[in-house]
């Protein structure tokens, strides 16, 4: 009989011999410091640009330059993934004059690496082909839905009403959150990145102002760190909301600030919040394009519904505007003649560098939108 089946037998009495064992799987393992940096060096390498500059670096020392002329990527990129790179010490640089060289620290990190994906490739290849599959619409910069966080279970049975009260108490406690903007809307199929079949057809959408400490950092990794850490703040507070309706009966999912199953601006036009710039951002009377959206899909279906959006002037605004076109310096932003459409080329630096010109150069965040709106009435009474 084997240890284990001893202990199956035996509601987990261990015998010395069990304990010897256990001692023995439990030396080998490394300690939670050894742990934490094996996993903060597997988190640094787990980006395609960052495996592609190790490749680069598999034979010899390289200029920064030559990285990111090799790579085609803007230099503010390649200098974040190089920043990564160097502070998990995968890779080390040095300077001779104006030129910073870099090389791998572990000439053998190629090899390991390879090694893990031997493990298990045919799932971990597998996998890749059904996610790409799926994320066929680009939202935002295309980062996958988060874990779900939810601390509370979703009833099993949905209740399809909520009370007044309850509702009120929920806006009351998202603002209590810094929540700004609580709207409503049915979720139109068509918005949805991924082919996903919800059982929800409600959903409610929340704003959140991205704080000064983001807008004023500079391009690159620690506006990216602080970037992380809103979206994670925030996507808690989205799983609070959706848990205080989850004890009140309410099914819900959580479609998180960072995620992409749907295209949040959107949802958030269609529940009135405000109405999207050529920018691409949403753009509110309250917080003009300085925010962050986040939304809980849900059973309950008597939501105070908005039914006219008051602030699509703000597309005639755009038409005559175009700072954030002009100012953008990756040039990522893109008209398309006589459609008045903006697409988002996939070079846009927003989510990885934390870039925020487009933000910074619109009116609606400078002069606020209240003064524009009254400026732009006169101009509609003298004509
Ligand atoms: S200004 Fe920055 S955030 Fe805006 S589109 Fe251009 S690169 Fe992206
Ligand atoms: S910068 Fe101008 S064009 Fe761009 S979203 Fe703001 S108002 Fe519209």
């Amino acid at each position: 009989m084997s240890s284990l089946e001893f202990n199956n037998n035996n509601n987990n009495n261990y015998t010395d011999c069990d304990r010897n064992k256990i001692k023995e799987v439990r030396d080998e393992i490394p300690s939670f410091e050894e742990l934490y940096n094996i996993s903060e060096i597997l988190k640094a390498i787990s980006d395609p640009l960052r495996l592609k500059i190790l490749y680069l670096l598999k034979k010899e020392e390289l200029c920064a330059c030559y990285i990111t002329s090799t790579l085609d990527k803007p230099q503010s990129t390649v200098s974040h993934h190089l920043s990564i790179l160097k502070k998990s010490q995968i890779v080390k640089w040095r300077k001779m004059g104006k030129w910073t060289y870099f090389s791998l620290s572990n000439p053998r990190i190629i090899e390991h690496i390879e090694n893990i994906i031997k493990i298990d490739s045919d799932n971990c290849f597998n996998n890749n082909i059904n996610s790409s599959n799926i994320n066929n619409a680009k939202v935002c910069c295309g980062s996958s839905e988060p874990t779900d966080e939810s601390k509370v279970e979703n009833p099993k049975v949905p209740s399809k009403e909520i009370a007044i009260k309850d509702l009120k108490h929920f806006e009351r406690i998202a603002k209590d959150l810094g929540i700004v903007d609580v709207g409503y809307t049915k979720i139109p199929k068509k918005i949805f990145s991924n082919n996903n079949d919800l059982d929800y057809s409600n959903a409610i959408v929340i704003t959140k102002e991205i704080p000064d400490e983001i807008i004023q950092e500079p391009i690159g990794a620690n506006g990216y760190d602080l970037n992380q850490a809103f979206y994670k703040l925030f996507g808690n507070l989205t799983y609070k909301l959706s848990d205080f309706l989850r004890k009140k009966g309410i099914q819900t999912q959580v479609a998180h600030p960072k995620g992409n199953l749907i295209d949040l601006s959107k949802l958030a036009q269609d529940a009135c919040i405000g109405c999207i710039g050529k920018s691409n951002l949403l753009i509110t009377p309250k917080l003009g394009p300085n925010l962050k959206i986040g939304a809980i899909f849900t059973s309950a279906e008597n939501l105070p519904f908005s039914k006219e959006n008051n602030h699509n002037w703000i597309k005639n605004y755009c038409k005559k505007c175009n700072n954030c076109i002009k100012h953008c310096r990756m040039d990522s932003l893109i008209e398309k003649e006589n459609e008045g459409i903006v697409e988002i080329k996939d070079n846009c630096i927003g989510c990885t560098e934390a870039c925020t010109l487009c933000i910074e150069v619109c009116p609606f965040y400078k002069k606020g939108y209240k003064k524009i709106k009254e400026k732009q009435n006169k101009l509609v009474k003298m004509l």
